[in-house]
């Protein structure tokens, strides 16, 4: 069965000047998505994959100026109906640019955050924190601040705060993008290592990425996006020029 379902989703941004047009952001988006899938989302810029991401996770519509058609339906829930609150217990999300998604003092801040405001009992935030940052191999950073670190620390420490409360879902928008190399090297090296101690735990991940290179490692099948929509999906190999 599927966990993520789009059904003829489209999107249009409101108008940037008050005469102007509404903005196509997606249109005809047809998927399916199973529990456990590694998906890549591909693309030109603008072709739509940070609107597709932000669909996925519930940001659109529901904290977005533009209007919406279709549906997307996320562990049979419609996400037009259903809160970015209860959604975020189901998808951690990450975006492009490490600073703007970190707003705490330090690093355990970050991860405690989304989980106090869910009500869960500190000894077992506690215990949380030290598992995400376990699992992104950012142990030794717990009393950090986050904005002192280099750009892949500081997206490893977003993506523990994605993770600490154990969703199903990982949207992921190009989050190796705004990074120098090795922190790119830092951010796959976590995802590929995240996936490995999630083999039989069903972490479904959907990941907007530009550059490829990376796709056969990690990817089970690529979505391809252009200008707003879907024009080709299949195994990561077909799209991956041979070098
Ligand atoms: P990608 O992530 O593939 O670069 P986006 O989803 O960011 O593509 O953008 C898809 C289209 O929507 C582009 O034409 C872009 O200019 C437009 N767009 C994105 N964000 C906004 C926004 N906040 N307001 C208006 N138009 C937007
Ligand atoms: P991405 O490729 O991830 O969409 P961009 O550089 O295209 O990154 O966009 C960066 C930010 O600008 C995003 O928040 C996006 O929503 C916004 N944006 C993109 N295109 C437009 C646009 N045409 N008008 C207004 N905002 C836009």
């Amino acid at each position: 069965s599927n966990l993520i379902e789009t059904h003829d989703l489209g999107w249009r941004y409101a108008p940037i000047a008050d005469n102007g047009r509404p903005i196509l952001g997606l249109e005809h988006i047809n998927l399916a998505i199973r529990a456990g899938e590694f998906i890549g989302i591909v693309g030109p810029t603008g072709a739509g994959k940070s609107t597709l991401c932000m669909a996925l996770a519930g940001i659109i519509p529901n904290l977005a100026d533009g209007e919406m058609t279709g549906s997307v339906l996320v562990a049979g829930m419609d996400t037009s109906t259903v809160s970015v609150a209860d959604l975020s217990t189901h998808i951690g999300y990450v975006q492009q640019d490490p600073e703007s998604q970190l707003f705490c003092a330090s690093v355990e801040d970050e991860i405690a955050f989304p989980l106090e405001n869910r009500g869960i009992a500190p000894h077992c935030i506690d215990d949380r924190i030290d598992e995400v940052l376990r699992l992104v191999g950012m142990s030794d950073y717990r009393k950090r601040v986050p904005t002192s670190l280099s750009g892949g620390q500081m997206q490893r420490v977003a993506l523990a705060s994605a993770l600490a409360a154990e969703p199903d879902i990982l949207v992921l928008d190009e989050p190796t993008a705004a990074l120098d190399p090795d922190g790119k090297r830092e951010v796959f090296d976590t995802l590929t290592a995240l996936r490995r101690s999630h083999a039989g735990h069903n972490l479904t991940v959907v990941m907007a990425e530009q550059d490829t290179s990376h796709l056969p490692q990690w990817a089970d099948r690529i979505l391809v996006l252009d200008h707003g929509q879907l024009v080709a999906q299949g195994d990561p190999d077909i799209f991956v020029r041979q070098s």
